[in-house]
């Protein structure tokens, strides 16, 4: 059965798909103060509102000069002094050097900087030392080397992080126009579920998969939805997805396997939705469940068929985090707005125990845990977090990857540069 299924990398295929659609409708924007727009995407390019640097500067503390004099090593007397926040001084007299701090402009006339270090100063005149040579436009950052007035810095769809917030802010943008972040329905389905405030009575388990989605969502840049969780039966489920309709995208968890009451598929049914794939052949998350439902109220995004997606999410937390890390972060990407989108894969090496896998033909995401920390010319090291089923979330909370295991592939050996799956 599981070989009518599509692979990952077909199921993936068909989620980029589903995501091309987006890079011509945008989402609707918003004006965000720089300080809170970490996280967000850029609706509008930036463009540079000066030359960068604004004047040429010294990236060093020593003595501006001309390289051909200073070359000579012959004594230049000292005409003067620029600190970091001076304006634009000269210009230099011929034979002299002028004292200069990192980040002060280059005064007129000069066109190199000596290093402190590779000086020698006596009363008011230094020299460059003998071993050292010097030539034009050495530790000076000319005006405009890195961008010219007007320049585009960063297209729209770029993702705003710390890098960017420092380019908009040497911009003078105290705000930046940003996409409205994607509203993401998070709903936990199954009739064993009961709050995390709540003591769970025999048989009952907390819903740790509202909490843990909603996490995801944040850091993918959705802004999460989380609804009540809904029992295992067909009014609760019909109930939730009409209240989801003004989400911009579902996440449902649980109930898609082929038990008995594994409800979910036949309430989107109802609900009007078309399934892209229903089962992927990967492990854990083969129940995964992707498709488009008529589209309601959404809150950021509006795309030509009107309709918006969904991910049913098989229940397990691992199935749950990795679909939604494979397939669903993904998705929420580019309804956010962003150029490029995960999944992001590394290359590791391998440590630990040699595993070997009972059934070949699924694509397997084993919860791994990356040291990232590695020596020089080293790769990563990654070694399986040892897991006691799909549901064990200690595991999973050990765990910062996942070692992806080939279709193909029965065993995996220690020293084998492998594939992980970021986090
Ligand atoms: P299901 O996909 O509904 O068959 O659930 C598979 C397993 O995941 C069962 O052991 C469930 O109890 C567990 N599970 C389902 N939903 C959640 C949830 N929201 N939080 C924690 N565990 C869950
Ligand atoms: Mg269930």
């Amino acid at each position: 059965m599981s070989s009518d299924l599509p692979s990952y990398d077909e199921a993936a295929a068909l989620v980029a798909a589903y995501c091309a659609q987006f890079s011509p409708f945008r989402p609707l924007q918003e004006s965000v103060r720089l300080d809170l727009a970490a996280g967000r995407v850029l609706a509008k390019p930036l463009f540079a509102d000066s030359d960068q640097p604004p004047f040429a500067r010294s990236t060093r503390d020593g003595f501006a000069c001309r390289a051909g004099e200073a070359s000579r090593h012959g004594y230049l007397r000292l005409a003067g002094t620029a600190r970091a926040g001076d304006a634009p001084a000269g210009p230099l007299p011929k034979g002299a050097a002028w004292e200069i701090m990192t980040g002060a402009p280059i005064p007129a006339g000069a066109d190199a900087v000596m290093m402190l270090e590779h000086v020698e100063a006596v009363e008011g005149k230094v020299k460059l030392l003998p071993s050292r040579k010097l030539k034009q436009g050495d530790n000076i950052v000319a005006q405009g080397t890195q961008a010219m007035a007007g320049d585009l810095l960063l297209p729209a769809g770029t993702a705003i992080e710390f890098a960017q917030i420092a380019l908009a802010a040497a911009c003078g943008s105290i705000t930046l126009e940003a996409f409205v972040l994607p509203r993401v329905a998070i709903v936990a389905t199954g009739d064993e579920l009961v709050t995390v405030e709540s003591s769970p009575a025999a048989g009952q388990i907390r819903n740790s998969n509202g909490p843990m989605l909603a996490a995801m969502v944040a850091a993918a840049g959705g802004e999460p939805w989380v609804l009540p969780a809904a029992g295992d039966n067909a009014e609760a489920l019909d109930a939730t997805l009409a209240q989801a309709t003004e989400a911009d995208m579902l996440l449902i968890s649980g109930g898609v396997s082929a038990g008995k009451f594994d409800l979910v598929e036949p309430a989107l049914a109802r609900a009007g939705a078309r399934f892209h794939f229903t089962g992927v052949r990967i492990q854990p998350g083969k129940p995964l469940v992707f498709g488009e439902m008529p589209g309601g109220k959404a809150r950021a995004i509006q795309n030509e068929s009107g309709t918006k997606c969904f991910f049913g999410l098989p229940g397990n937390p691992v199935s749950s985090a990795v679909t939604f890390l494979l397939f669903a972060a993904p998705a929420l990407g580019a309804l956010a707005g962003r150029l490029s989108y995960g999944p992001r894969f590394a290359l590791a090496r391998l440590t630990g125990k040699a595993g070997k896998l009972a059934k070949p033909g699924l694509t397997r995401f084993l919860p791994a845990l990356c040291t990232f920390g590695a020596s020089a010319g080293s790769p990563p090291e990654v070694a399986v977090v040892p897991m006691e089923g799909s549901g064990d979330l200690a595991a999973l909370a050990r765990s910062n990857c996942f070692l992806v295991v080939p279709e193909d592939a029965r065993t995996f050996e220690a020293g084998a540069i492998v594939r992980i799956l970021l986090s």
